[in-house]
C-alpha cells in the first residue's frame, strides 16, 4: 500500500470536517473510526450562536468564526448536494429586569450591534412572554446529521475508511512515517472527542467532559419556525420535530439518559410554551471541553507528525472548520498556531 499523507483517527465532526478539507488540498488520507451512533456530534442540536448565556456573552473570535463557518457550510451544502444548513435567528425570551437590563447595555455595545436587536412587536400565544424579548441574528441552523452522513459519503468515495476501534498500541513510530496494520502514513491526527482519555499519547491534555441531554419532541401545534430560547432551547427540525434541550452535566460521562435530565427538560419547555406533544427521543452525548475552554491543536511535545485535533467543547460546528484550515497550514507550511490554541500552552517550559 502507498504511503499515505495523514491517518486521521476519529470521524466525528473534527475529523470528517478535518478529512474534507485535507482532501480538498489533493491530500491521500486515511481514516479509522467506530462510530456507535452516541459521539457528540450526533447528539448536538446545530447551532452556531454568536451571543450566549444570560449575560448576552459574544463567542470568542465569532466575528470571524461565523462568517468562515457561513461559507464553508453554504459551500458544502452546495458541493455535497445536500440540505443541511440555514441561516436563522434566535428568539430569547428575557425573564428577569437584570436580564433586560444586560440586554439593553450589550444592544448599545458596537461589537454587539451586528447580533443583538429588540423584538418590536412580540405577539405569539403558545409562547410565555417573560419580561421582553431580545433577537439574536444571524444564527446558522445546522441538520448535524445530515451533514455528517454527506461528508461520511464524500470521505468514503475519496479514501480509505476502516470502521473499527483504532488501536493505540498498534501504531508504530518509524523513522519517517507510521505504520498501524497494512497502513502507512507521514502524519497521524487523532480527532477522537472526549474518547480521547483512552490515548496514551495524548491523555495528559486537560479533557473535560460535559455530558448533554436533550428531547426530541413531535408537536403538531407548536408552529414555531425560529429557534426559541427561553427557559431552555427550542429548535424546529422541520415536519413538526423540536430539538429541546440540551443541558450540562460536568460530574458524568455515562453515556445513558437520565430521568432527572428528562423531567428537567420537559419542565422548562412546559414553563417556555403551551402545546400538545410527544417525545420521540432522548439524546445523550459527552462534550469535549478543555479547562480554558480552547481547542487543542498541535504537535506531540516528543512525537514528530503525530498530531491532536479536539477540545471543540460546546461550539464544534463554529470552530472545526476554521481551526481545521489552521492546523492544515500549520502540519502543511509550518505556520504557527495561536497560543490560546496550541496543546503547548500544557506543556512545563
Ligand atoms: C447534547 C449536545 C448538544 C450540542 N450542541 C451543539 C451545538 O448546537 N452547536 C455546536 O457547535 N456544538 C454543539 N455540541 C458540541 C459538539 O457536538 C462537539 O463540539 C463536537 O461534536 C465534537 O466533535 P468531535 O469530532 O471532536 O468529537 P466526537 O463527536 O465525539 O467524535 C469523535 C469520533 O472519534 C471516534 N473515536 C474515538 N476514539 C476512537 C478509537 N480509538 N477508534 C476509532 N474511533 C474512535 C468516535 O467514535 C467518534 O466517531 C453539542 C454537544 C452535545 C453533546
Amino acid at each position: 500500500m502507498e504511503t499515505l499523507d495523514y491517518l486521521i483517527v476519529g470521524q466525528g465532526l473534527a475529523g470528517s470536517i478535518l478529512a474534507h478539507q485535507l482532501i480538498q488540498k489533493q491530500k491521500r488520507i486515511g481514516v479509522v473510526d467506530l462510530d456507535n451512533g452516541n459521539t457528540a456530534s450526533r447528539q448536538a442540536t446545530g447551532l452556531i450562536n454568536p451571543v450566549t448565556g444570560r449575560r448576552f456573552v459574544k463567542s470568542w473570535k465569532i466575528d470571524e468564526l461565523l462568517p468562515f463557518a457561513q461559507t464553508y457550510y453554504e459551500k458544502l451544502n452546495i458541493s455535497l448536494n445536500d440540505d443541511f444548513f440555514r441561516s436563522s435567528q434566535i428568539l430569547k425570551i428575557i425573564h428577569s429586569k437584570e436580564q433586560l437590563n444586560d440586554f439593553h447595555s450589550r444592544s448599545n455595545e458596537d461589537a454587539y450591534a451586528p447580533y443583538l436587536g429588540a423584538y418590536q412587536t412580540f405577539s405569539a400565544e403558545n409562547i410565555y412572554p417573560g419580561v421582553g424579548q431580545a433577537k439574536i441574528a444571524p444564527v446558522l441552523q445546522i441538520n448535524i446529521n445530515t451533514l455528517l452522513d454527506a461528508l461520511g459519503r464524500y470521505i468514503k468515495d475519496n479514501t480509505e475508511v476502516r470502521q473499527e476501534a483504532f488501536k493505540h498500541e498498534d501504531l508504530f513510530i518509524r523513522e519517517d512515517f507510521f505504520e498501524y496494520q497494512d497502513i502507512k502514513a507521514t502524519k497521524v491526527v487523532f480527532a477522537e472527542g472526549y474518547l480521547m482519555r483512552f490515548n496514551p499519547f495524548f491523555n495528559y491534555l486537560p479533557i473535560r467532559f460535559a455530558k448533554g441531554e436533550a428531547l426530541i419532541i413531535e408537536s403538531e401545534d407548536l408552529k414555531i419556525h425560529q429557534v426559541l430560547s427561553s427557559k431552555i432551547n427550542i429548535s424546529p427540525m422541520g415536519k413538526d420535530i423540536y430539538y429541546v434541550g440540551a443541558t450540562y452535566d460536568w460530574s458524568s460521562f455515562e453515556q445513558s439518559p437520565t430521568k432527572a435530565k428528562k423531567d428537567y427538560i420537559l419542565e422548562a419547555f412546559q414553563e417556555s410554551v403551551r402545546c400538545t406533544f410527544k417525545i420521540i427521543d432522548h439524546k445523550v452525548g459527552i462534550r469535549p471541553t478543555v479547562k480554558d475552554r480552547r481547542p487543542l491543536l498541535g504537535e506531540h511535545p516528543k512525537h514528530r507528525n503525530m498530531y491532536v485535533f479536539n477540545g471543540m467543547g460546546t461550539k464544534g460546528l463554529s470552530l472545526s472548520p476554521f481551526f481545521a484550515q489552521h492546523l492544515i497550514h500549520h502540519m502543511e507550511y509550518n505556520e504557527a498556531l495561536y497560543d490560546e490554541v496550541n496543546i503547548n500552552r500544557f506543556h512545563e517550559a
